[in-house]
This record gives C-alpha cells, sequence and structure tokens, in this order.
C-alpha cells in the first residue's frame, strides 16, 4: 500500500506546464511541478525574450477563444507578478489578396466579428515604410496583436503558482509515468536521486519530450529544429512596437513573422515554412546555429526589410513539436485515463499558454472547460 503525494502533479514547467501549475494551484489544490531544468531555460521551445500574441490567427477561428482566454489571463499573470508581461502594440498582416496568409485571416476576423483595418498598397508604404511589398501587396492591420514576454511569462506563473503554496522541483527529470494505485505512478530522478510517486492525475507538459513519456498517444507529435533570429536596427525607435509593431508578411514563398525592437533585443524575424530538419532527441538539440542555417532568413531580411542589417544577426537554437495538423493536443487520451495532456504544438502555442494551462487544470479536477477543446482532442488521429 502506497501514499498519496499529491492529488495532481504538472510534469514539465514550460509554457504550458507553468500556466498548468498556476492555475491548478490558484483552485486551491495541492500540486507538484516537476521541470528536468530551471523554469525559463533556453533548452526546450520557450525561450528567445518574446512570442508574437495573435488573435485574428491565421491558423484558424477555432483558436479565438483560447487566445482570448488567455489574454484575459496574461493580464491577471500581470497584476500577480507586478510586470509588464504581454504588449498589445497592435500588428500588420501583408500578403497579396488570394495568397494563403490573409484569405484565413479575414475568415477569422469575420467569424469574430474583430477589429481590423484594411489598408492599400499604396497605405502600407506610407504607414509601414520600413517595409518593401510587391506592388498589389494589401495589409489588414489587427489591433489585438503585440508580444508577449517569454522567459518572464514562464518564471512569473512559477513564482504565481508558488505563492498559492504548489511546490516545485528543479533539476528534476520525470523517466515514467504508469497507472499506479491512486491514480497515476512517476518515476523521478534529481538532486535527491530516484524516486516514485503517487498522484490521483498528472498533466503533461512536456513539449517535445512527450512523446517518449507517452509513447502509445496517437496523435503523431515530431519535434523540429527552428531558429530564432534577431537582425540589428540602426533606429530601434524607428522598428520599435509603436511605429512598427508586429508583422506576417507572405513574400517570396514564405510566410514571413516578426517582433519588434524591443527591451534591448534586435528585430526577431523567422521564416514560417523554412525546411526544417526533425530532432531525433529534443535533449540534442544545440542552442549554437550555423550561420548556414540563418543564410536564407537574411536574404529574406535584405530583399523586404532593407533598413535592416542583415549582416547582424543574433541566432539561437529552438524546437517546434509538429502535428501532422498542426493543432494543439489537449485532453485526457483514450490511452492514458489519468493523464491530461497539455500540448501547444507547432508554432504557435505560447501567446494560448496561460488558456491551455488553465484548460488543463479544469480537466484535471473534473471542471468543464472554459473554451471549446473538441478541435484539439489527443484521440483525433485513432
Ligand atoms: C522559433 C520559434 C518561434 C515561435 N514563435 C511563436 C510565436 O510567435 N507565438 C506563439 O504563440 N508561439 C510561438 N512559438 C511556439 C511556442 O513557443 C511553443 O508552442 C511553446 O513555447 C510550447 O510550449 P510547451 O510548454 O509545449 O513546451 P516547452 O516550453 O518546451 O516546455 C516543455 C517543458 O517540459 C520540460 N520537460 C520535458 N520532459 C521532461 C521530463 N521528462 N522531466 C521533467 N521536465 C521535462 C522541458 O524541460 C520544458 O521546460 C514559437 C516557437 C519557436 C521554436
Amino acid at each position: 500500500m502506497t501514499s498519496l503525494d499529491a492529488p495532481l502533479a504538472v510534469l514539465g514547467l514550460g509554457a504550458a506546464g507553468s500556466s498548468a501549475l498556476w492555475r491548478a494551484a490558484a483552485r486551491g489544490v495541492d500540486v507538484v511541478g516537476f521541470e528536468q531544468h530551471t523554469p525559463g531555460h533556453p533548452h526546450g521551445s520557450s525561450h528567445g525574450h518574446s512570442r508574437l500574441f495573435r488573435t485574428a490567427l491565421v491558423e484558424g477561428p477555432q483558436y479565438v477563444g483560447l487566445a482570448r482566454h488567455a489574454q484575459r489571463l496574461w493580464r491577471e499573470l500581470e497584476q500577480a507578478s507586478g510586470s509588464e508581461l504581454l504588449t498589445l502594440c497592435g500588428g500588420v498582416f501583408l500578403g497579396p489578396e488570394n495568397g494563403r496568409l490573409l484569405p484565413p485571416i479575414l475568415e477569422t476576423i469575420q467569424a469574430h466579428d474583430l477589429p481590423h483595418e484594411r489598408l492599400t498598397t499604396t497605405q502600407i508604404r506610407s504607414t509601414y515604410p520600413q517595409h518593401t511589398i510587391d506592388e498589389g501587396t494589401i495589409g489588414v492591420l489587427d489591433p489585438g496583436t503585440g508580444v508577449v514576454r517569454a522567459e518572464a511569462g514562464i518564471q512569473a506563473a512559477v513564482r504565481a503558482a508558488v505563492g498559492l503554496g504548489a511546490q516545485v522541483r528543479t533539476g528534476e527529470r520525470i523517466l515514467a509515468v504508469e497507472p499506479g494505485e491512486h491514480g497515476v505512478e512517476v518515476r523521478s530522478t534529481g538532486p535527491d536521486g530516484e524516486r516514485t510517486w503517487q498522484f490521483g492525475r498528472v498533466i503533461i507538459a512536456a513539449g517535445a519530450w512527450t512523446p517518449a513519456l507517452l509513447p502509445e498517444l496517437t496523435v503523431p507529435m515530431q519535434p523540429r529544429r527552428t531558429l530564432l533570429t534577431w537582425f540589428g536596427t540602426p533606429d530601434a525607435d524607428r522598428f520599435g512596437p509603436d511605429r512598427f509593431g508586429v508583422f506576417l508578411h507572405e513574400a517570396d514563398g514564405y510566410l514571413a513573422w516578426g517582433a519588434p525592437a524591443l527591451e534591448g533585443h534586435g528585430v526577431k524575424v523567422g521564416l514560417h515554412d523554412l525546411p526544417v530538419p526533425d530532432v531525433a532527441d529534443p535533449s540534442g538539440n544545440p542552442l549554437e546555429v550555423d550561420p548556414a542555417e540563418w543564410a536564407e532568413v537574411a536574404r529574406w531580411v535584405a530583399r523586404r526589410l532593407p533598413e535592416l542589417d542583415a549582416q547582424d544577426v543574433r541566432a539561437e537554437g529552438c524546437m517546434y513539436t509538429g502535428t501532422p495538423d498542426e493543432a494543439f493536443s489537449i485532453g485526457i487520451p483514450a490511452a492514458y485515463p489519468g493523464v491530461v495532456l497539455a500540448a501547444a504544438c507547432s508554432g504557435h502555442g505560447f501567446k494560448h499558454a496561460t488558456a491551455v494551462g488553465d484548460v488543463a487544470a479544469a480537466l484535471a479536477l473534473d471542471e468543464e472547460p472554459p473554451v471549446d477543446l473538441a478541435p484539439f482532442s489527443p484521440d483525433r488521429f485513432g
């Protein structure tokens, strides 16, 4: 006969897990969080200072409920932490009228009646002269777009959780998750050596490491190496949140995304569909980047944002965890009845992290989740 260590544990304290810990603690439950590194570390998917926050989502109208819920919770976390985490500076989406960027964004805007403004080619050129655009490019302005602080957000959520009574075990790696006498048995190794734990339920928010912990999942999850690249600017104000903001730009065969120069960081630019290699072992994905990896991004920047210094580049390796439909996987998988999966997969999960954590905490405590999770079922592939 073993004893119950706590009714709930959260495995992995990155973007989704730190929020799940906070939201579970806010519900008054005894919860233990496990992280193999320390919250805000650079070895997963959530480092690099900032992530884009968007409400008029190219990913589809089904994400707007999550984004709105996430925005409310980012604000609540700002109150709890006393620091600015989400800056809604607005953003501009640029591309051909019938390309692959603007039609899905306009569908989302229409479905949720979101505030926006359309810009002609001439208006874009006068309002955003920093961009070089093709003739016929149109723009959509979204005031609900901005930047969310990455490491600061994770650390704020963990601090808020601890303040509400959560326990946190850092430097503790989960080795196995199995059915247990009280629900779920978890084996870990950390500063005190190997240990076996008994929990009622666990929330698994292990990002790129999820398939290793849950090999029977029917949703295929493949980590891929991606890059974070910042470009130097001679005028941080001209490329700052107020005058440049966030952008998405479909041009030259790519969907490019970018965040303004902020808090000493240069302008962050990425190419969403740059071919990226699979990562066989997420623990072996190097932070260091070979310049050949960012050469194509620099060429795009030289063409489309010519005032930036395409040779003044800072780059870090990172990971997306892709699913075949690039959708999240949130819910209780049929193969793991004691587990709530909180996988904000693909390249767009950070903004939603507070909401993903909150719905995961709700599911773990048998509450009705505040957002429709049907599109994100972990069993949608089998
Ligand atoms: C280059 C890049 C740009 C992006 N841009 C955006 C953007 O603009 N907007 C946006 O919304 N999203 C963006 N994303 C996506 C977003 O960053 C991810 O969706 C999000 O960070 C994923 O969070 P996560 O909690 O699932 O994973 P992570 O934050 O990686 O968390 C998983 C955690 O689990 C821990 N862990 C794993 N296994 C174990 C174990 N066995 N034991 C203990 N701990 C364990 C890990 O150490 C890690 O801390 C981007 C991603 C990348 C890579």
